[in-house]
């Protein structure tokens, strides 16, 4: 695969060299022909929102391929137009259209494979998901009467079934032995595939199948499974293929840049100011009730310790600030609002000169005059989190028995605190977040959270039948944008930050002390060291 430069005409970007004969594939050359890195990028941003669909799906508790399971990944697929769709459809109708859906298919999974293929935890991740995907889409497909058989043929998928003699001396064994089957009459035009146990494990190990000398016997209507084993093992091996070739791509640091912390990347809403133009709009007055019925737990912590305490640390003040803009709070009522509670515990001339500027600044009046975004729950998990601050994710940084007592505080059923603990405890964040929003509104969100501003405009959803409206203004429109999202795949990754973590909510309240970083610092050097934070903080 070779690599344009932006401005190569999207009609040059992709040659479609190779045709597709098959919706389904079993990816075993890599794609060939140009492609920009515009497209490259879409591409691979494209798959993992598709992979990341059926990661939320097994986590929200739907047993895996299931009708209700295939339903809602398929109204996923249509509601986003993802390309599967049009890969699944007939070549007879829209054939350029079908091609151009089956080569993205086909480019994005090798895409994702540069990216997953570092890690044993990735690798791990990125082979259950695409097995997962692989599977539904062959189950759809022969539902729909597509082209398996070619399929099977033209990537030597060959099980050998076993003969008249053999099912009829098997019979009654296979009568007994085998899930779903319970009479004579549901043996008959039956085929059973004879296979070494070994490529059926998932069917042995849930004694779905008949087993004799090694083998499994292995009905036609579990041939799924027989292929998704296979292609399970496929993708293993390549996987550690790629791994071996990576370091001959790590010249290129366009594809580089791309690539690094893929796995990381944000894939939800775009919610800075600027790219919506008109907005919403919300007022000091509001926040403290729309904390209540519709902030996440992450934002009411943090306007719970501003309430008690008249102060937040520097990482709480960023992060409340930037929801607080996103959420419609326009920069005269920030400042009116953040003033209110500092000048508490200080007079306002001393407010003015070490605070407003950092107001000013979020909503990128100052310094860079950036318009900055406000921090998805990926930046948030990830945040490190020291004594005496507040902001942090609850469901990651706080301890699980605080958490117990606040969800209790908060009215929610013990038997929901159990589900939310449970999901905590398997570092399943985002989705004891969703199972959170969805106790307390009751009624199910198939988005999953990803965004705590998303999280918000869900409530209110909800509860106006749309974001709220006061001054009569709309939301920001919502657009991708590069940032990172928590995923279960990043455990690891996030154990270092999880040893800095405290228990917020006490630490928060007991340190009151208004001598952050920050305060000290004015103008031109509290630009270079905001700007710094905001760099590191945004990428
Ligand atoms: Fe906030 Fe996201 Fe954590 Fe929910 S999952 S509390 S929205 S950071």
């Amino acid at each position: 695969m070779e690599f344009g430069g932006r401005r190569v005409k999207r009609s040059r970007r992709v040659e479609v060299e190779t045709s597709y004969p098959c919706s389904l594939q079993f990816y075993s050359n890599p794609p060939s022909g140009n492609i920009s890195l515009m497209e490259f990028d879409e591409m691979a941003v494209e798959r993992l929102k598709i992979l990341r669909t059926v990661e939320r799906l097994n986590l929200s508790g739907q047993v895996k391929s299931s009708d209700e399971w295939m339903n809602k990944l398929y109204d996923d697929f249509a509601k986003h137009k993802y390309f599967i769709l049009n890969a699944e459809k007939s070549l007879e109708k829209k054939r350029d259209d079908v091609e151009a859906a089956r080569r993205r298919d086909h480019v994005s999974h090798f895409i994702l494979r540069l990216a997953y293929c570092r890690t044993e935890e990735l690798r791990r991740w990125f082979i259950a998901h695409e097995s997962d995907l692989f599977r539904a889409r062959f189950i759809h497909c022969s539902r729909n009467g597509s082209d398996i058989k070619n399929f099977m043929l033209s990537n030597n998928l060959h099980f050998t079934p076993i003969s008249a003699e053999e099912m009829q001396i098997e019979r009654e064994n296979l009568m007994n032995g085998t899930y779903n089957i319970s009479g004579v009459d549901q043996m008959e035009g039956r085929t059973f595939f004879k296979v070494p146990f070994t490529e059926a494990l998932e069917l042995v190990r849930s004694r779905k199948v008949y087993l004799k000398g090694g083998f499994a016997y292995v009905p036609d209507t579990d041939l799924v499974t027989l292929v998704t084993t296979c292609f399970r093992a496929n993708l293993s091996q390549a996987l550690a293929m790629t791994n071996r070739a990576l370091p001959e791509l790590e010249d290129d640091e366009r594809l580089m840049r791309l690539l690094q912390d893929f796995d990381k990347r944000y894939t939800g809403n775009d919610y800075s100011q600027k790219k919506g133009g008109e907005k919403h709009r919300i007022t000091p007055d509001m926040i403290d009730q729309l904390a209540t019925t519709s902030f996440p737990l992450c934002m009411r912590q943090l306007n719970d310790t501003l309430r008690t305490t008249h102060h937040l640390r520097h990482g709480g003040r960023i992060t409340y600030g930037l929801f607080l803009k996103a959420a419609g709070l326009s920069l005269e009522d920030a400042m009116y609002f953040w003033r209110s509670h500092f000048t508490k515990n200080m007079d306002v001339d001393k407010f003015d000169k070490q605070y407003a500027y950092n107001i000013r600044f979020n909503y990128g009046k100052e310094g860079k005059r950036t318009d900055y975004t406000p921090y998805s729950c990926m930046k948030i998990i990830m945040a490190s989190i020291g004594p005496g601050d507040a902001h942090g994710c609850p469901f990651k940084h706080t301890d699980a028995q605080m958490l117990r007592q606040r969800l209790s505080n908060f009215k929610v059923s013990q038997q929901a605190i159990g589900e939310i603990l449970d999901l905590v405890s398997k570092s399943h964040y985002q989705i004891a977040c969703q199972r959170y929003w969805e106790v307390t509104h009751n009624t199910t969100l198939e988005t999953g959270i990803n965004h705590p501003n998303q999280y918000f405009e869900e409530s209110q959803k909800v509860i106006h039948g749309t974001a709220p409206q006061s001054q009569g203004k709309k939301m920001s429109q919502v657009k991708t944008n590069r940032s990172v999202m928590y995923s279960s795949q990043s455990t690891q990754s996030t154990q270092a930050a999880s040893t800095q973590s405290t228990q917020m909510s006490t630490q928060s309240t007991q340190n009151t002390s208004t001598s952050d970083m920050d305060s000290m610092l004015f103008d031109d050097e509290m630009d270079s060291v905001l700007e710094q934070y905001m760099e590191t903080t945004q990428a």
